[in-house]
């Protein structure tokens, strides 16, 4: 009752903010759609767009042509007036943001180039026709986007058919995601016209293609006919429907071998790549694919591919390289190691193969197809071939919106990229230390004044490799094993991917999953590594023997960021013992008295003994007497 009355005095003076760590993280109100416990709610939509595509490439001019019908289905509560369509080879036109700003390329770790100006290349897509049946649609074209009239609103439930035609010069250089060699090698994603995503968050979400920021994309299935030269070999997503007519039978037969192979199948050799690049093929020759489920669709070609073959667990691994890429006979055993772990660690991989393509481009991931260089040093050429398969687990099967939260793809695809690193290179220096790389980088990038948030939009971070690859492992990495635990943090975010398997989270969505599967309040952490730039600095103020046989041990926390502590107490006899202390230690504020029963004299206590926190400070993370 006295206390009672104190609280009620203290109300009358001014008020005060709360202030803790622990108070609770603003999150968007739970609803029909999205529950509070992070699942799809029982009302979740999301639209569907399939497309069935014709496209012929020439490979004299390099320009493409296609056609396509875009089958759209409006599952939304909401009537439709207009739809928004991106255009993203407008990249490269004079009307897109990135031609009028005109920004030097972004550099990344490892030497990697994404030129989005595609070196000064002006090019762009030419929409010949966007209509229903016969009647052409009014459209305003925004650099990348577009947006066209629907003549009657598409009702709540409604369908609707486009049928669009357009072409485009394929870039002689790429914009760091797709683009051609000469007219050797094709390497071809952003090429039709596609949806932009309307959902329950923003409606539609039309931001422009600048460059760093990367797609968020409707599911729906792929239908695609590409006429081709008779010479090349074409790699796609999707699965080819007319084997007959695209494979010899010395390829046919060599990938039915494949499907009991665990080690590569040449399924073109060297000297049949040099002798197939050698000759003049007269003609052209149809390709058809077919893809279910999937956010996208890309393809590569070229009369000089090598095609090595295995299977796993039913998933056929191709890799398709040029004779000149000697580091890609391996690749096939990286790719289907990559597979595996990624499998069985965060949910099976969902489609009938997994394929990469080697050549200009410096990584990029499409469903089912990744594009990926030659790297001399073997450790760079499985990371990046890695890399861009984890993309399928990260945005292809778990479709967040990458345009604005790069670290829900980049960034958990990275975080999942280090333990496929540790498990291919075990045993050896690389694979046993490469984890470190994140605290080295968090030395390097995290400088105060200069990082940004992680929830900074992906055109406006100033340093990309850091804000959306590199600090969100590292904040996974901490979260796993300083916070959860393996095993609790891997139910959890296996949860998620299950939970949002073909769908759109929200960042909400994945902060509430994690939560409620692990069981733990953890706004405090989203806070500290997604919302800000907390920097930790735990520290030893002193320590005092009590009696005979215990130890007060006097903490401080003196940054922003709380995380729980880890620390090893050294006796006078030479042993040591490590203790833990839950983050519910900051409770009550940023100083804790640890009271340890120590039967021994204690001579030295350190915090973080393993030195796995990025602790700004390790000058007062130890005490000796
Ligand atoms: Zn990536």
């Amino acid at each position: 009752m006295l206390a009672l009355i104190a609280v009620a005095s203290f109300a009358l003076q001014s008020p005060v903010a709360d202030t803790s760590p622990f108070r609770a993280l603003a999150l968007p109100t739970a609803n029909r759609m999205r529950s509070s416990s992070g699942a799809p709610g029982p009302y979740y939509w999301q639209q569907e767009a399939s497309y069935t595509i014709r496209a012929t490439l020439d490979t004299g001019p390099s320009v493409i042509t296609g056609s396509e019908t875009i089958h759209y289905v409006n599952h939304s509560p909401d009537a439709l007036g207009f739809v928004w369509i991106q255009i993203e080879q407008n990249i490269f036109a004079k009307n897109s943001v990135t031609y009028q700003l005109n920004q030097p390329p972004l550099h990344f770790a490892g030497g990697a180039v994404f030129d989005f100006t595609g070196k000064g290349f002006i090019g762009g897509i030419t929409i010949d026709r966007f209509r229903i049946g016969p009647r052409e649609l009014a459209r305003t074209e925004y650099g990348t986007m577009m947006r066209v009239e629907l003549p009657t609103p598409l009702p709540p439930g409604g369908m609707v058919d486009f049928q669009v035609a357009w072409h485009f010069p394929v870039p002689p250089y790429g914009g760091g995601r797709m683009g051609r060699v000469g007219n050797r090698l094709y390497e071809i994603g952003q090429w039709y016209p596609r949806l932009v995503v309307y959902d329950d968050v923003n409606g539609w979400n039309p931001l422009p293609y600048i460059g760093a920021g990367e797609f968020y994309l409707e599911y729906g299935n792929y239908d695609v006919t590409l006429t081709l030269p008779a010479g090349y070999l074409v790699a796609a997503t999707g699965t080819v429907q007319n084997p007959l007519v695209v494979w010899s039978p010395a390829i046919r037969r060599r990938l039915l071998q494949a499907r009991t192979a665990s080690e590569r199948v040449q399924v073109v050799t060297k000297d049949e790549a040099v002798a197939n690049g050698a000759r003049a093929a007269v003609g052209t020759r149809v390709w058809h694919f077919t893809a279910t489920n999937v956010r996208d669709f890309a393809w590569a070609a070229s009369p000089d591919f090598r095609w090595d073959a295995s299977t796993w667990n039913g998933v056929q691994i191709n890799t398709f390289y040029r004779p000149t890429a000697a580091p890609w006979e391996e690749a096939n055993r990286m790719a289907r190691f990559t597979i595996q772990h990624f499998s069985e660690t965060w949910g099976m991989y969902p489609w009938p193969h997994a394929t990469t393509v080697e050549g200009l481009i410096e990584g990029m991931e499409y469903p089912m197809l990744t594009f990926v260089p030659s790297i001399e040093k073997r450790e760079d050429q499985f990371w990046v071939l890695m890399h861009e398969f984890g993309h399928q687990w990260f945005p292809m099967t778990v479709g967040s919106d990458e345009r604005r939260y790069p670290w829900m793809d980049e960034g958990f695809n990275t975080f999942i990229d280090y333990g496929a690193a540790e498990g291919y290179f075990k045993g050896t220096a690389y694979g046993d230390t490469v984890r470190r790389e994140l605290l080295a980088d968090f030395q390097i990038s995290a400088v105060p004044g200069q990082e940004q948030p992680l929830i900074t939009k992906p055109v406006e971070q100033r340093d990309l490799a850091w804000g959306a690859y590199q600090k969100p492992a590292l904040m996974l990495t901490v979260l796993r094993d300083q916070v959860l635990g393996r095993e609790t943090f891997e139910r959890a975010m296996r949860e998620y991917v299950r939970r949002w398997r073909f769908k759109h989270p929200q960042p909400s969505d994945f902060f509430r999953t994690i939560a409620n599967v692990s069981g733990r309040d953890l706004d405090w952490f989203w806070r500290e590594w997604v919302y800000t730039t907390a920097r930790l600095d735990q520290a030893i103020d002193s320590v005092r023997a009590v009696g005979s046989d215990s130890t007060y041990i006097y903490l401080a926390n003196r940054g922003q960021m709380v995380l729980p502590v880890t620390l090893e107490l050294r006796y006078g006899d030479g042993t040591t013992e490590t203790r833990f202390l839950p983050i519910e230690m900051w409770n009550l504020g940023d100083r804790f008295t640890a009271r340890f029963a120590t039967p021994k004299p204690v001579v030295g206590v350190v915090l973080d003994p393993q030195a796995v926190l990025p602790d700004v400070n390790r000058a007062n993370n130890s005490w000796n007497r």
